[in-house]
Formats: C-alpha cells, sequence, structure tokens
C-alpha cells in the first residue's frame, strides 16, 4: 500500500507533468472507482476545458487545485497507480479512469483491487465536504504543529500499541505499515509498546525518527515494496534500505540478530529483538 513517500513522489510527477495543462475529458471504464460525481455520464463533461494549477498531497490523497475552483482527488488505497502516457498507449488491464488532456496526454488510473477512488469536486463546493476522510486527517508530519508535545499528548491518552497509534490517520497523517516499522526500528522502540507507556525521551525519538524516515524514503522516490511506480511507470529504490520491514529472518543491519515478525491489531510487525525494547 502506498504511504507518504509514495504519494508524495507521485505528486512530484504530477506538478511537473500535469501542471498548466489543460483537460480534455476523461472516461470512467469502472463505476465504483469514481467516487464523485455519483453519475458517470456527469465526469467528462465536468472535467473538459478545466485545467490542472497545483497538486497537493493531505497524508495519502492527491489533490489537484483546477483552474475552475474545483478538485480533484486521488486515494490509491492498496494497489492504485497514475500513469502519465500517450493516449493511444495500450490499455493496461485495470485501468479503472481516464483523464485526457492536450497533445495527446492521458493520466491512466489504474487499480487491481478496486479500493481506490477518484472525486471530481464542482467549483465552490468545500473540498471537505465531497473528500470526507480529509476532515478526520490528523497534522502533516512536516507541519509546524506537529512536535514532540503535541505526539505525547496524544500518544499518553491511548492503551494502544505504538504501532496502531502511529497508523491511525487521526494522529499523524499518512504513515503506513512499511513506515511504522522502520520509525520503530530507528527509535529502539518496539512495536508493541503500549503507547502510553512510554517516556518523553522515546517519544521525542520517535517524533525525530518519523520525520528522518520520510526525508530519506522520500529522497529515494519511496519504496519498491507493494510493487510501486512512479507516474513514469519507475519504481522506487528505498526498499533495498529498509532495516527490518520485509526482512523476518535476515540479520539485523546493526546487530545481526535475526529480525522478528509478529502480528499487531492484524498488522504484520517487523522488529529485531535486541535493538528494541
Ligand atoms: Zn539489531
Amino acid at each position: 500500500m502506498p504511504e507518504l513517500p509514495e504519494v508524495e513522489t507521485v505528486r512530484r510527477g504530477l506538478q511537473s507533468q500535469t501542471t498548466g495543462r489543460t483537460l480534455e475529458g476523461g472516461e470512467v471504464l469502472l463505476k465504483r472507482s469514481l467516487a464523485y460525481p455519483l453519475s458517470v455520464e456527469q465526469f467528462s463533461p465536468w472535467l473538459a476545458g478545466d485545467g490542472i494549477q497545483a497538486w497537493q498531497r493531505r497524508g495519502k490523497y492527491l489533490l489537484a487545485q483546477l483552474a475552475s475552483g474545483g478538485w480533484l482527488g486521488v486515494h490509491l488505497r492498496m494497489t492504485g497507480q497514475l500513469f502519465w502516457v500517450q493516449r493511444t498507449e495500450p490499455l493496461e488491464k485495470h485501468t479503472r479512469i481516464r483523464l485526457f488532456f492536450d497533445q495527446g496526454q492521458e493520466l491512466r488510473f489504474v487499480d487491481s483491487r478496486t479500493f481506490g477512488q477518484v472525486w471530481l469536486v464542482p467549483p465552490g463546493v468545500p473540498r471537505e465536504s465531497i473528500i470526507t476522510g480529509l476532515t478526520r486527517l490528523g497534522p502533516e508530519p512536516f507541519d509546524p504543529e506537529f512536535t514532540p508535545a503535541y505526539l505525547q499528548s496524544r500518544l499518553q491518552k491511548t492503551q494502544r500499541t505504538i504501532k496502531a497509534a502511529l497508523l491511525d490517520q487521526g494522529i499523524v497523517a499518512g504513515l503506513g505499515n512499511i513506515y511504522v516499522d522502520e520509525v520503530c526500528f530507528a527509535s529502539g522502540v518496539r512495536p508493541e509498546a503500549i503507547a502510553a507507556h512510554l517516556t518523553l525521551v522515546q517519544i521525542t525519538k520517535i517524533h525525530g525518527q518519523i520525520l528522518a524516515v520520510l526525508e530519506e524514503a522520500i529522497a529515494h522516490g519511496g519504496t519498491t515494496f507493494s510493487d510501486f511506480l512512479n507516474l513514469l511507470g519507475v519504481p522506487g529504490n528505498y526498499g533495498d534500505r529498509a532495516q527490518v520491514y520485509g526482512r523476518r529472518g535476515q540479520p539485523c543491519r546493526v546487530c545481526g540478530t535475526a529480525i522478528e515478525r509478529i502480528k499487531i491489531t492484524g498488522r504484520s510487525s517487523h522488529f529485531c529483538p535486541q535493538c528494541q525494547i
């Protein structure tokens, strides 16, 4: 599942490829992939003639500000992908929605598991009223309001594990299974540690490592895990750098102890039993 670094990698590609470009319409091949408008027939006429002004990211949501004042939203969920292609290129097997641009180009939404969603928010309508998941998001990791004190205030109230708490998009937006495991390792904290039992020193370390791990992953164009590809079909290369995620049974890069994998609230979690307490 794409997490913040992968979504940010896609956003940067969208920003460089599609900003200032004009939409000529679109085509919905699978109705359930279009969350809004509810009528598939409205999609292409609403898009036609509009333009992309800028792409933002909020958590794992991609949001294009349109020249009309409306918004185009995309959430990739588990297997969604966006590709910037020539309109004449043969369709990928799981192509769900096509957005046609000038100069014969196309933004193609491909999604095998079909949990991903696309929204087209009309001008004058608050985007949160249509893309309602946005209202449930906590701060962005790189926002000034995301501080160790804020994180402590949220963690000390929960008897959940640190793993579950960091996966909660209402506490901090954008983290998923891969990067939470990496953050816990970098912080020396077991993923099953109870959030409320962590000290301020530990929480400060976790806060700093959230920023450091995400920055490094973004710098490497996201991960190769979960078959992530960027807008131009190129895999990220953070995967080889992971300390624990996907490394069950392999030696810890720090101490050589075999990495273990356990289930925490249904999610597989990787850690070093020596380096993390
Ligand atoms: Zn270790």
